[in-house]
């Protein structure tokens, strides 16, 4: 059993055991594919930890934004921001020790 079929069968209020969904269908994440709404919407987010795997797992776009280094969820200000605050600022970093590189490059 996946760390996500015991999180649902643990957390998911229709999940009916047996891999059986009480909606009168089997589980998704236990037979057959795809995506389930109703765990994605209500129970998935219930553990960050379990939200973060699953969507580098499906490449699942949930409610939110998600950092582009970490994966961990952040309030996006503008369009173009890509990383969370922490990362943010160490992408900066990275880019500035990029640049002075480049520069000690030309010059030496
Ligand atoms: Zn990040």
């Amino acid at each position: 059993m996946t760390e996500l079929q015991r999180f649902i069968e643990k957390t998911c209020a229709t999940y009916g055991g047996n891999g059986q969904c009480l909606l009168d269908r089997p589980c998704i994440y236990f037979k057959g594919s795809g995506r389930c709404s109703y765990a994605e919407n209500a129970v998935i987010p219930g553990d960050a930890k379990i939200e973060r795997k699953y969507r580098l797992e499906r490449g699942a776009k949930l409610a939110g934004d998600y950092c582009e280094s970490c994966q961990s969820p952040y309030k996006r200000k503008s369009n173009r921001q890509k990383y969370c605050p922490p990362c943010s600022k160490e992408e900066e970093r990275k880019k500035k020790n990029y640049r002075n590189r480049k520069y000690r490059m030309t010059v030496s």
